[in-house]
């Protein structure tokens, strides 16, 4: 076997070497095709040959089953092969073919769709949640279509720190759940640098790398990898010398980590003595102890919708009371802002059903939250309670016009009044912010200064809108640019405006962690930034060692250049 290397993008830092682990996946946006009427005979004879294969494999499963196991384990495999072995899903995909002349994968996909809208009408909750075995079933026999192996034995708990996750795609709560284990390092095919699983992946603070294309399906199970999360480069089988010098520059990245680690007491104020916020953003309550660690004063962004992710069921008021409060406790005291819940585009429920064309020009956010008032209402109490235990902030994510933002403060209203009615307490001065991500809301800022107390800039979207690149697809990834002089007039114009109307306003997208923009922000009169810790104490350092007179009229320069190769010069004189 000879080493060969695959370049992708890095989205969190550092190096991993460990064994290959190839995560089993099938994704269900299949493709139509045409099959000429002879060929007919043949495509329902190979959704036949995938169904019996997936049986076969669930039997095999079923028989290996050892007496020891958990009953339900047997039961899931049983249940599994009921849902094959129903005519619903292994014989009438066969009359599609037929029909419609159409291939197997699409076929399966038609059928199960028209199943999955019967089950949203069932009103035994039990039955209706068997709406995820369905699916899963099909995900077996549309791998058994692809050719792929069916089942790939979850890793023993004990090697996980030795290995590389290597997935097609992996969803943001796919990722969420990896916070149980501890890999050395998961890489995709797919995703872009700022695409919310590139975002989880930042916050699991382990080697990652996305867009790596074709990389499923060259590396084998159990072969050994180094990811270099910084390069972005994976090397498969590499000889005794590059294996020895990344295991040397593994050990200094290390070494370098823990020695940034003592900053963490540390006030981040520049050498001219202007001290600038750095806050950590999380996805879950217990995300904040890692926050603490790498000297966070507060957390800029809690990304409320992962508690709603991988589920079919949602969260209560309960038991998002009891995230929250537990975030704002253990901060104690420190500002902790909670974003209501940014569902949509890539980030959709177990129960989300709508599927569009334009998912992330769609029903997402805050537009989502106005057509379901009183589930947004659950969240607004749920928050407000919580503010009684903590300093909270609520902070409302991809405001687009002033109604949008009337609405969700009068929602807001209502829920504090039916706190009152109950005699529940709460923070009555607390604070309500908007998500700037929209360029339309960066151009008409004023309608957002005059409504509410604070701003924080989400440049991930505001990138991906205003350059017209989804942030999910790696095709158009290389066009990300938080350099584009559009971006940073828009940039410059939200601090100024914000400023003039003292309205304070903090950064919480991926380019606040980006320790190479971390002078140029606070040039262009960024105070508060808010990131993954992992790249809080390489910020810090950065602002420790910063001028900021002399760093202003640099960055002012870079509002004025346009040429990419000029902009990549003037930011390496700031950084110098
Ligand atoms: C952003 O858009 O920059 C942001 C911080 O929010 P999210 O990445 O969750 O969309
Ligand atoms: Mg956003």
């Amino acid at each position: 076997m000879t080493s060969f290397t695959i370049h992708g993008i890095g989205v969190s830092g550092g190096i991993a070497i460990g064994r290959a682990h190839l995560v089993s996946d099938a994704s269900l946006e299949v493709k139509r095709h045409v099959v000429p009427p002879d060929q007919v005979p043949d495509e329902a004879a190979r959704f036949d040959a995938a169904v019996r294969t997936v049986r076969t494999e669930l039997e095999e499963l079923h028989a290996s089953v050892p007496a020891t196991a958990p009953a339900e384990f047997a039961a899931f495999i049983n249940l599994h092969l009921m849902i094959l072995n129903d005519s619903t899903l292994s014989v009438a995909p066969r009359k599609i073919i037929e029909d419609e002349r159409c291939n197997a994968e699409w076929a399966l996909k038609v059928q199960m769709d028209a199943l999955l809208a019967q089950f949203d009408s069932i009103e035994n909750a039990y039955l209706r949640e068997r709406k995820a075995d369905v699916v899963q079933v099909a995900q077996r026999i549309l791998k058994a279509l692809s050719g792929q192996p069916g089942y790939i034995p979850p890793p023993q708990s004990d090697a996980e720190h030795d290995l590389i996750l290597v997935a097609h795609d992996l969803s943001p709560a796919d990722v969420v759940q990896f916070k149980q284990h501890r890999f050395a390092s998961f890489i995709t095919d797919l995703g872009g640098t700022t695409s919310h699983t590139a975002v989880v992946a930042r916050s699991l603070n382990i080697p990652s790398i996305v867009a790596l294309r074709h990389a499923r399906k060259l590396i084998r199970e159990n072969e050994l990898l180094i990811v270099d999360g910084t390069q972005g480069v994976v090397i498969v089988d590499p000889g005794q010398q590059v294996l020895a010098e990344y295991q040397l520059r593994q050990h200094q990245f290390d070494i370098e980590r823990q020695k940034l680690k003592r900053l963490r007491g540390t006030r981040a104020t520049t050498l001219d003595g202007v001290t600038v916020e750095l806050h950590a953003n999380i996805e879950l309550p217990g995300d904040v102890v890692e926050a603490r660690e790498n000297g966070a004063t507060g957390i800029g962004l809690f990304r409320s919708e992962f508690l709603f992710l991988g589920r079919n069921d949602l969260p209560d008021e309960d038991e998002q009371f009891e995230a929250y409060r537990k975030a704002a406790q253990e901060m104690g005291g420190l500002p902790v802002t909670i974003r209501t819940y940014d569902l949509g585009a890539d980030k959709q429920t177990g129960d989300a059903q709508r599927i569009t064309t334009n998912p992330a020009l769609g029903l997402r956010a805050i537009r989502l939250c106005l057509t379901e008032p009183h589930r947004f209402l659950v969240q607004l109490r749920a928050m407000l309670r919580a503010s009684h235990y903590g300093k909270i902030n609520i902070l409302i994510p991809m405001l687009m016009n002033a109604s949008e933002t009337d609405q969700a403060l009068q929602l807001l209203e209502r829920a504090k009044r039916s706190l009152d009615e109950e005699g529940i307490p709460y923070d009555h001065a607390i604070q309500v912010g908007g998500m700037i991500e929209i360029p339309a809301a960066a151009l008409a800022l004023g309608l957002f200064t005059k409504r509410l107390d604070f701003l924080s800039v989400g440049t991930n979207d505001l990138i991906q809108y205003t350059l017209a690149i989804d942030r999910t697809d790696e095709a158009v990834a290389h066009l990300y640019d938080p350099l584009h002089p559009a971006i940073l007039s828009l940039l410059s114009g939200i601090f100024k405006t914000a400023g003039r109307a003292g309205v304070p306003v903090a950064l919480c997208g991926e380019m606040a962690g980006d320790v190479s923009l971390t002078r140029l922000l606070l040039g262009l009169g960024l105070r508060q930034f808010s990131m993954h810790s992992a790249h809080l104490p390489d910020v810090k350092q950065r602002l420790l060692k910063s001028n900021l007179e002399e760093i202003k009229p640099l960055a002012q320069k870079m509002l004025r250049l346009s040429d990419p190769e000029k902009l990549r010069k003037q930011l390496d004189r700031i950084n110098a």
